[in-house]
């Protein structure tokens, strides 16, 4: 058992912090007021690597292991959720998809400028009468030989406008049920494809949520991933990797918040003392560290299972359930500690605030992660 981390990780940890302090801190607050994308942002990180971080670099990415992509995760979450959110999709949903799925020509034509961030992508699962339960797809991709014709519409699709490349989950033959689903590689521009408008959200509000329209879209069929009927299974397993993500998402608003709270108690002064010297909120900031460092476990053994090819669905599972729940009680309580400061912008912990609620809903809500986590130790 070592808990050191790598020279390398620790590298990859300060530069994704180095990036976050110098290119995403400023304007973060005018960004999520303005809901505006932070795409020259992204278009760095791409440049940087972290946006195919764990690809391997003959299709374009870093090469670099989960604990890395978690500690980064972290680090560019402290300061803007929003990024992160793009970073996540792309990187475990998208990246993670179509290298462990996609054929040699969908990797050499999609993923190698997905990896190297050249272009974004998104995944498209969720519908209006489909989210949690998503088996009930009524998106359709009727397969008509040599393509599919999809018609439907999908949800609060993170980067709906940005993302060049789309894969879609859509039900072929509805009487397979989730064994009719198939995923499919729709790219922007597609005939009869139509993204609506952004969705004006509580947090992450610089990230670019929408539905999107399809409506007789022709896909080709060597734009599908895996055999017949693997979408759902595919949507499954890339799942699995996200939660990995978000829960590190989640640490990094938290850690961020608790860092801000605790400097801000120190330099507070209430009844002739810094606010840190009363018990009452140094209480506070013991719970927040416990509660982060807990979280921060947990993702590092979810991504180091993952790394050794073992099976992280329940540790991912865990991971996200107990780092969302963690980071929303621990953003409350850095406002609490900053008093009426904490409820304006420029505290930022408002923000963060804000921002933790979406880790409960996306990618599983935390009760779904509890069906997950539950079945799995009673074996069911
Ligand atoms: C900002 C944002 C970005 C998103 N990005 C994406 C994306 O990129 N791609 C994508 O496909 N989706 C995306 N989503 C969709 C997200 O994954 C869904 O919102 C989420 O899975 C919940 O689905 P729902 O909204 O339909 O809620 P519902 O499934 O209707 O759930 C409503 C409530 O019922 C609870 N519930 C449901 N079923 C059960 C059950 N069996 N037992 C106990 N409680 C239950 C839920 O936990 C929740 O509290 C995004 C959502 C948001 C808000």
């Amino acid at each position: 058992m070592n808990f050191n981390l790598s020279e390398e990780q620790i590298m990859i940890r300060n530069a994704a912090r180095d990036f976050a302090q110098t290119e995403l801190l400023p304007g973060v607050i005018e960004r999520d007021e303005k809901q505006q994308f932070p795409a020259e942002q992204i278009k760095k990180m791409g440049e940087l690597g972290f946006l195919g971080m764990m690809v391997d670099p003959k299709y374009g990415g870093s090469g670099l292991d989960t604990v890395s992509y978690v500690l980064a995760m972290e680090e560019i979450s402290k300061i803007d959720a929003s990024a992160s959110v793009v970073m996540s999709v792309n990187n475990s949903l998208v990246c993670w998809g179509l290298e462990h799925y996609g054929t040699e020509e969908q990797k050499q034509k999609y993923l190698v400028p997905l990896a190297k961030g050249e272009i974004i992508g998104a995944f498209c699962l969720s519908e209006p009468e489909a989210g949690s339960d998503a088996t009930s797809q009524k998106t359709t991709a009727i397969d008509k030989g040599d393509y599919y014709l999809i018609n439907g519409t999908k949800n609060w699709i993170t980067n709906g406008n940005n993302a060049t490349v789309y894969l879609v989950i859509a039900q072929t033959d509805p009487e397979k049920m989730h064994k009719g689903i198939n995923a499919l590689i729709v790219e922007k521009g597609m005939e009869g494809f139509v993204v609506g408008p952004k969705e004006n959200k509580l947090g992450i509000r610089g990230s670019d949520t929408h539905s999107l329209m399809f409506t007789d879209v022709k896909v080709p069929k060597e734009n599908r991933i895996g055999e017949d009927g693997f979408g759902f299974k595919f949507a499954m397993k890339t799942l699995a990797g996200g939660r990995i993500g978000i829960a590190s998402q989640a640490l990094g608003i938290a850690s961020g918040a608790y860092e801000l709270a605790l400097k801000y108690s120190k330099e507070r002064k209430a009844f002739g003392k810094e606010i840190s010297k009363h018990q009452a909120i140094a209480f506070k900031l013991a719970d927040m560290a416990v509660q982060i460092e807990a979280a921060r476990h947990l993702c590092i053994k979810a991504a180091w299972e993952k790394d050794q090819k073992q099976n992280y669905d329940l540790s991912g599972a865990m991971a996200k359930l107990y780092a969302a729940d963690m980071a929303m009680q621990v953003t409350i309580e850095a406002v609490q500690i900053h008093g009426g400061y904490g409820f304006v912008k420029e505290y930022h912990v408002e923000r963060l605030m804000r921002d933790a609620k979406i880790t409960q809903i996306y990618e599983g809500t935390s009760e779904i992660q509890k069906i997950v986590i539950s079945r799995s130790i009673l074996n069911d």
